[in-house]
C-alpha cells in the first residue's frame, strides 16, 4: 500500500497540493466519517497553501480583493480538482474514494452562519446533511493542531492553508498526529479582530465575525461612505467595531455593507482579510517557528487604522 500512497501523493502534488497526510479510520474522532462511508479505512487530508502575498493588499490597505479571491479559487477550483484527481488514482487501483470539500453554504445549526459567504445564501439547520468537522479531521490526519482562534496551525504555513479530504476503503499507511506545540495562547488573534468577534478564549461569534469580516469597522474599511449606517442608532459603535451584534442585528448591519463588489460563488469580499490569522502568522513568524522562510518578515510597518474623527 505504500506504493499506492506514494502514487497518490505524487498525483496530488502535481495538482498543486502542498501537504498530504493520512489518518487511519480507528483514530478519526468525527463520527461523520463513518456515516459518510461505513467501509472507510483511511482519510487523506489534502492541504494547499494560502499565498502570503494574498494578504499583502489588506496589510497595506491598498487592494482588498486578493485575499478572498484566493480563498475562493482554492475552495472552488484547486481543492475540488485535486480531490477528483486523487480519487481517480485510488479508483484506478480498485478502491472507492469519496472526495470531501468544504460545504460553505449549509449548516447543521439553525443559529450559526459561515462568515466567508453571503448569509442570505446559507441553508441553516439542515441536520440531515452530514458535514465533516474539517478542523478535527485535519488534526486526526496529522495536518497540524487547532490554535486558540479555531484555525488549524501547521509548521509549514501557520494558519495559512485550506484543505479537503478523500475518504477511501484503501488501507494506506498513516502519518503521525502532530503534538500541539505552535499555539502559545498569546492572544494576538483575539486582539487583531476589528470587531471583537473572538472571545478572550478564542471562541468565535460567527455573526459578529460575519459583520466585521465584511467590513463593518470604519477604521479598517476605506470604502465605507460617510453616510454608512446613517439611520442606525448604534452607528458609531458599529463603525468603531464596538457593537455587540445579535444574529438579527448582524444581518441588518451586513445588508447595509455594499461598498465593494462581492466575489462569485457567494463568497464575501473580506475587508479584515482574516486579521486573526494574519496576526497569528506574524506572531509565529516572529517567533521563528515556521518551516517556510521568506527573505523578509511579513509585517513591515505598524498596522494601519483610519480615523473616526468627524464621522
Ligand atoms: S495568535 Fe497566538 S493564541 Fe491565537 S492561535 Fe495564534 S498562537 Fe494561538
Ligand atoms: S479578524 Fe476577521 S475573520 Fe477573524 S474573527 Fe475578526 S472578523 Fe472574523
Amino acid at each position: 500500500m505504500k506504493e499506492l500512497k506514494d502514487k497518490l501523493i505524487a498525483a496530488l502534488k502535481k495538482s498543486a497540493a502542498d501537504i498530504v497526510c493520512c489518518g487511519s479510520i480507528d483514530r478519526m474522532s468525527d463520527p461523520a466519517v463513518k456515516k459518510l462511508f461505513p467501509e472507510a479505512r483511511t482519510v487523506i487530508c489534502v492541504a494547499f497553501r494560502q499565498l502570503r502575498g494574498t494578504r499583502r493588499g489588506v496589510e497595506e490597505g491598498t487592494v482588498f480583493y486578493q485575499y478572498s479571491t484566493g480563498v475562493e479559487t482554492l475552495e472552488e477550483v484547486m481543492i475540488p480538482g485535486a480531490l477528483l484527481r486523487g480519487c481517480a488514482v485510488l479508483e484506478e487501483a480498485g478502491f472507492e474514494a469519496l472526495p470531501q470539500r468544504r460545504i460553505l453554504l449549509v449548516t447543521n445549526d439553525e443559529n450559526e452562519t459561515n462568515f466567508e459567504v453571503d448569509h442570505t445564501e446559507v441553508f441553516r439547520g439542515k441536520k440531515e446533511e452530514t458535514l465533516l468537522n474539517f478542523e478535527q479531521c485535519a488534526v486526526d490526519c496529522g495536518l497540524g493542531e487547532i490554535g486558540m482562534s479555531g484555525s488549524v496551525l501547521t509548521d509549514d504555513f501557520g494558519p495559512g492553508q485550506r484543505w479537503g479530504f478523500i475518504i477511501t476503503d484503501a488501507e494506506l499507511p498513516a502519518d503521525e498526529v502532530a503534538a500541539p506545540h505552535l499555539c502559545d495562547r498569546c492572544g494576538e488573534c483575539v486582539k487583531a479582530c476589528p470587531g471583537h468577534a473572538l472571545a478572550a478564549d478564542g471562541k468565535r461569534n460567527s455573526w459578529q465575525c460575519a459583520a466585521y469580516y465584511k467590513g463593518a469597522n470604519r477604521t479598517r474599511n476605506p470604502f465605507m461612505p460617510p453616510d454608512a449606517f446613517a439611520d442606525d442608532p448604534e452607528r458609531l459603535a458599529i463603525i468603531a467595531g464596538e457593537a455587540d451584534l445579535s444574529p438579527e442585528r448582524a444581518k441588518e448591519v451586513i445588508n447595509q455593507i455594499n461598498f465593494y463588489p462581492p466575489n462569485k460563488h457567494a463568497f464575501v469580499a473580506s475587508m479584515c482579510g482574516r486579521a486573526c490569522d494574519t496576526a497569528c502568522y506574524v506572531h509565529l513568524e516572529e517567533k521563528g517557528v515556521l518551516k517556510r522562510k521568506f527573505k523578509t518578515m511579513f509585517r513591515k510597518r505598524p498596522v494601519w487604522k483610519l480615523s473616526l474623527e468627524g464621522k
